[in-house]
C-alpha cells in the first residue's frame, strides 16, 4: 500500500522557493528547533492532512503549465521534507515522469537509503546551513551541524546542483570569522551554484505564543542592509554566486 504523507500546506504560485514558479509544499515534522523558525507548527509529525502520492500530484500537476513556462517546478520544503522521504519518493517518482522538476528545501539532517534514493529524483536542493560554527549550530537548532555537512558532502559526490540558503539574525548568525570559514568551505563545492541570504523577519512570532513556546528573540531585531550587504561580500569571497532575500 502507498505510503502516506502528512502535509502542512500547499502554496500553487511560490516564487522564492528555487527557480520559476513552484507548487511548494509544506511537510509536517521536524527534528530540529531553530530559535528563528516561523513555522514552529510543522514540528509536531502528528499534525497536518494525509495526502496519498497520487492525491498529492493530482494537486502539482494541475499547475503544470505555470511550472513549464517558468521553468519552474515543485518543491518541498517544510518542516523538514526528509523525515517523509518514502512518500515524497513517490510523489517525486510520479512528477518526473510528467517532466516536472523537483526541489528540496532541506537542514540535510537525515541521510538514509530511502533520502539517497529521493536524490535520485531530485533536480536541485536547497541546503540550509544554519551556521558554521558548530557550538552555535547547536544552540540555534538544538542538533550537531555535522549531519549537514556530510550531507553536503555526498550532495557533492552525485554531482547534485545544490543552493545554500543562510538565514542573517543578528547576534545569532552575524558571526564574521563563521561565514568567512563557511565560505571557504563552500569553495570546494562546484556543485554549489549559488548562495542566498534570507534575512531574519518576525512574522512567525505570533505562531510562537499560539502554541505556547518560549521565543527566545522577542528582542532581536530584523538585520539591516548594511549586515546583509557585508555577509554577502564575505559570502561572495567563495567565487559563487550571491543573492539577497530582504
Ligand atoms: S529546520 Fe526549518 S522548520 Fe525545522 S525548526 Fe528549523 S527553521 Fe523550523
Amino acid at each position: 500500500m502507498a505510503e502516506v504523507g502528512r502535509i502542512h500546506s500547499l502554496e500553487s504560485f511560490g516564487t522564492v522557493d528555487g527557480p520559476g514558479i513552484r507548487f511548494v509544499v509544506f511537510m509536517q515534522g521536524c527534528p530540529l528547533r531553530c530559535q528563528y523558525c516561523h513555522n514552529p507548527d510543522t514540528w509536531d509529525v502528528n499534525r497536518g492532512t494525509e495526502y496519498t502520492p497520487e492525491a498529492l500530484f493530482e494537486e502539482i500537476i494541475k499547475y503544470r503549465s505555470y511550472m513549464k513556462f517558468s521553468g519552474g517546478g515543485v518543491t518541498f520544503t517544510g518542516g523538514e521534507p526528509l523525515l517523509q522521504a518514502g512518500f515524497l519518493l513517490e510523489v517525486s517518482k510520479l512528477c518526473k515522469d510528467k517532466g516536472i522538476s523537483v526541489a528540496l528545501d532541506t537542514s540535510g539532517f537525515i541521510l538514509n537509503n530511502t533520502v539517497k534514493e529521493l536524490l535520485e529524483y531530485t533536480d536541485l536542493v536547497l541546503l540550509d546551513i544554519k551556521n558554521y560554527d558548530p557550538v552555535v549550530y547547536k544552540t540555534l537548532t538544538g542538533v550537531s551541524l555535522s549531519p549537514t555537512l556530510k550531507f553536503l558532502d555526498y550532495l557533492r559526490e552525485k554531482n547534485i546542483r545544490t543552493w545554500i540558503r543562510y538565514v542573517v539574525v543578528p547576534r545569532l548568525t552575524d558571526n564574521l570569522d563563521s561565514v568567512r570559514q563557511l565560505s571557504g568551505h563552500l569553495d570546494n563545492y562546484p556543485n554549489v551554484e549559488k548562495i542566498e541570504l534570507l534575512a531574519f523577519h518576525k512574522m512567525g512570532e505570533y505562531k510562537w505564543k499560539e502554541l505556547g513556546l518560549e521565543y527566545k528573540l522577542y528582542d532581536t531585531k530584523e538585520p539591516d542592509r548594511e549586515l546583509m550587504k557585508r555577509i554577502a561580500d564575505i559570502m561572495g569571497t567563495s567565487g559563487k554566486t550571491v543573492t539577497l532575500n530582504i
